[in-house]
């Protein structure tokens, strides 16, 4: 059920929109032989489209998110100082409400406050101990001269699954990881809400509460993110009995009182472009304090405008409504869901962060060497119009000795930035791709012709290794006809 305080006479549910509409982007929709064009000259990589060639814009949910009226509003009342401004007031205010956290530290993204974090905590040879690993926090704590430790359950990367929980600590290895480490070479253990990276999927209360236990036994600070919060209380919510009936703000104020620090990217919560660290431990806050001034800006606005201050303090405290949260992962598991009753390859159970299709699965006649996902992102914008993110081999980077690193998945992402998207826009992408499976032998490989040496996602160029494109081309145009 999507919405069960709204019934339709159809007997039909969907998840109706609770906010309206009042600033509008014009978009536009190629014709699929521009779009193909415009596929071409980005070197099949998504990356490299321009926005004006993108019908939906499905890449990330990072800085992308929809905006309120209020959020708006406030930008206007912006108070402009150096130091000591309201702004800033307004903001650590809405962090105490939010996260129950009454000493506030801002930067001006979420990876800059993993910069901080791990300048102040990681030694060199620390293990840090996680249930997945960001990108950037990985970065981070490695150019810190640390070491990441995933501790997830065995079934968290299986891509068909009911299990509610994939973001959860494997409370074994978590403790395994301590005695085989020590605990002295471990910094802290490091929680994500929403994993990013294996489909926006959440951990329970329950777990957080066990992995407090072991930190406890041990002497050890919990580090939690929170960058993708609103979606992992959503699922706690939804699917953890003792929670059903409490409201958002007290589900937050559970989880972030089990950690000792906070800190969050407000590009994804809080639907803003700005980040900061928080904690109720002065002592903690001491440490990290210095390196404010130093990397970010003086301590009143940590590289953020105070426009954008003001946007993040109004955005973190719409994050608290419940039809807020709940928009997002419901239109995710309305097209998650659609594609699998047909039979499409896609992560399940539905996550908070996108729909992640298995391109191992809907392209099973390509090898990892063809970089599967990639060619999936391509052939679905030139079928649609819509962008995603490839998360296969293509980022992965090259080995020393020059190999390619085959990905242990191969996803082709399609983000849902915060209350961006309506029904209808949804429900052309379900079809479109709906109609690629149905000519999925059509698409073939990739490979690259200019490709750098680190993170080679982002700048690299590829070509198709064949002229399947234009074939997929042309088998939509004798089955569309003139349509667009
Ligand atoms: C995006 C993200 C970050 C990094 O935040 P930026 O604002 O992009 O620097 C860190 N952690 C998680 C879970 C994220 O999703």
């Amino acid at each position: 059920m999507f919405n069960e305080a709204i019934k339709l006479t159809s007997g039909e549910n969907v998840p109706v929109e609770m906010h309206k509409v009042r600033i509008v982007q014009k978009l536009n929709l190629l014709p699929i032989e521009e779009r193909l064009k415009a596929m071409e000259g980005a070197g099949f990589n998504t990356f490299l489209l321009q926005n004006r060639d993108v019908f939906m814009d499905m890449l990330t949910d990072s800085g992308t998110n929809a905006m309120s009226d209020q959020q708006l509003a406030a930008m206007m009342v912006a108070d402009d100082a150096y130091a000591g401004s309201e702004s800033f007031n307004r903001l650590a205010e809405a962090i105490e409400e939010v996260f129950n956290k009454k000493l506030f530290l801002p930067v001006h993204q979420g990876r800059a406050a993993e910069h901080i974090i791990s300048q102040v905590f990681v030694q060199k040879d620390g293990v840090v101990p996680m249930n997945f690993h960001f990108t950037t926090t990985k970065a981070h704590i490695e150019y810190a001269g640390g070491t990441v430790l995933e501790v997830f359950n065995d079934d968290a990367l299986e891509i068909k699954s009911k299990k509610p929980f994939k973001g959860n600590i494997d409370i074994d290895k978590l403790k395994a990881a301590i005695r085989q480490h020590g605990k002295e070479n471990i910094p802290y253990i490091r929680l994500e809400a929403g994993t990013n990276l294996i489909g926006g999927q959440p951990f329970s209360i329950e777990n957080m509460r066990e992995v407090r236990k072991v930190a406890d036994e041990n002497g050890l600070m919990i580090v939690l993110d929170v960058s993708l919060v609103g979606e992992n209380v959503y699922f706690i919510k939804m699917r953890e009995p003792e929670f059903k009936d409490k409201s958002v703000k007290e589900i937050l104020h559970t989880m972030c009182d089990l950690a000792d620090i906070l800190y969050l990217s407000s590009r994804k919560f809080g639907c803003a472009r700005g980040g900061g660290i928080a904690t109720n431990n002065r002592e903690l806050f001491l440490k990290m304090r210095d390196l404010i001034p130093l990397f970010e800006g003086f301590l009143t606005y940590g590289g953020m405008s105070v426009r954008e201050i003001e946007a993040m303090a109004v955005g973190l405290r719409e994050g608290l409504d419940w039809d807020m949260i709940k928009h997002s992962p419901e239109f995710i598991r309305y097209l998650v869901d659609s594609l699998d009753a047909q039979g499409i390859p896609v992560i399940t159970p539905a996550g908070g962060l996108g729909c992640h299709l298995d391109a191992t699965g809907f392209l099973p006649h390509l090898n990892s060497l063809d970089y599967p996902a990639g060619a999936l992102g391509a052939a679905l914008y030139i079928v649609s119009g819509a962008r995603g993110m490839e998360r296969g081999t293509i980022s992965m980077d090259r080995d020393a000795n020059g190999n390619d690193v085959p990905s242990e998945v191969e996803l082709l992402r399609l983000a849902f930035p915060r209350r961006v998207f309506t029904l209808s826009q949804v429900k052309y992408v379900e079809d479109r791709i709906k109609w690629l499976w149905e000519n999925r032998n059509l698409v073939g490989g990739l490979r690259f012709v200019e490709e750098p040496k680190v993170l080679r996602f982002f700048l690299g160029r590829l070509e198709a290794t064949s002229d399947w494109p234009q074939k997929l081309m042309a088998k939509f145009r004798a089955d569309f006809g003139d349509s667009l």
